[in-house]
């Protein structure tokens, strides 16, 4: 039977050290770090991400706020609010949810964004520094998934790691964090990529961001794969009270027998996203504290 990778256990623990740090640098007479989140519309699941993010903030002693739009924001109020966020100077990181409307520039905003509050790590200057040894701020997600990897003694030094999937926000980052710091060998494969299973099963670690729910099987895994779900699909479930289920990229049945090492969804590698943005932040707060 395979382990299982928890990441809402780590993420918890992760958050009560972050709540000693908080509680450290009150009781000495600073503000508390301030996480800022801009949501713009109505999506479904965006709002239950948001939300959860600044229920961790609460939980860790952070100030949150909330900032919301109407889907129908032009962008340039949103690129004004970045900018003011940018010069706000109780603002030590903030986030704009994706996906955002089709006629916003995800682009243009994650350009426009401060640097040093940029605690989802998309900006170009950020994303360009994550081969480094003294990156700043890492993606999240990818920075989360190692995080996990970390805790459960799992090294990714002389492994076979494949990625499947190869977005600005997950995909394309992890494999970079997995070459470089990880110095792994990777490969990562997309949508074009031909015979995906030929390469799946030569991985000592999968990494998978696709959202094709029951992507990955059995058959595409080799015996002993340390298996990373970040899939994470709304799925028809009339049993349950909010009438979906979130599914995975792995056929877990068929996979888990033979996996050494499983993530779960829901409870792999989302809490561990949120504990890195909350790790994120305590970072860019500590450096605009000079703490
Ligand atoms: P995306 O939607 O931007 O891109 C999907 C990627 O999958 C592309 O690179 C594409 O080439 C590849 N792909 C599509 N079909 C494929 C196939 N049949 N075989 C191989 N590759 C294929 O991806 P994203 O934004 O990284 O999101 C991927 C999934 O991860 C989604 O389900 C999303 O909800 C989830 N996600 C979860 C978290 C979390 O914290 N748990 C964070 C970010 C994204």
């Amino acid at each position: 039977m395979a382990v299982i990778l928890d990441g809402r256990k780590v993420s918890k623990e992760i958050e009560e050290e972050i709540k000693a740090e908080v509680s450290a640098c009150t009781k000495n007479g600073h503000r508390p770090p301030h996480l800022v989140a801009v949501l713009v519309g109505e999506d479904g699941a965006s709002e239950t991400y948001v939300t959860a993010k600044m229920k961790a903030c609460d939980e860790v002693g952070f100030k949150s706020s909330m900032i919301r739009y109407d889907a129908t924001v032009t962008e340039e109020i949103i690129l004004a609010e970045v900018d003011r966020l940018n010069k706000e100077e109780g603002v030590d990181g903030y986030i704009v949810q994706l996906p955002l409307p089709a006629h916003i520039s995800v682009e243009k905003i994650i350009d426009r964004i401060d640097t040093t509050k940029d605690v989802d790590g998309f900006t170009p200057a950020n994303f360009g520094k994550i081969d480094q040894e003294h990156h700043s701020l890492l993606p999240a997600t990818p920075m989360g998934i190692i995080e996990l990897l970390k805790r459960y003694v799992i090294k990714t030094k002389g492994k076979h790691c494949v990625v499947v999937g190869k977005s600005h926000i997950v995909g394309m980052p992890m494999s970079i964090l997995l070459a470089g710091p990880g110095d792994a060998t990777v490969t990562l494969c997309h949508i074009h990529t031909k015979n995906l299973a030929a390469h799946t099963r030569q991985a000592d670690i999968i990494i998978v961001a696709v959202g094709k729910p029951g992507l990955i099987t059995g058959n595409m895994v080799k015996e002993g794969a340390v298996i990373v779900d970040v899939g994470t699909t709304r799925v028809a479930d009339s049993s349950k009270k909010s009438g979906f289920a979130l599914k995975g990229d792995v056929d877990f049945a068929s996979v888990e027998p033979k996996a050494s090492h499983i993530t779960p969804v829901p409870g792999g590698v989302g809490p561990m996203t949120i504990a890195s943005l909350i790790m994120n932040t305590m970072i860019a707060y500590k450096k605009r504290m000079n703490l």
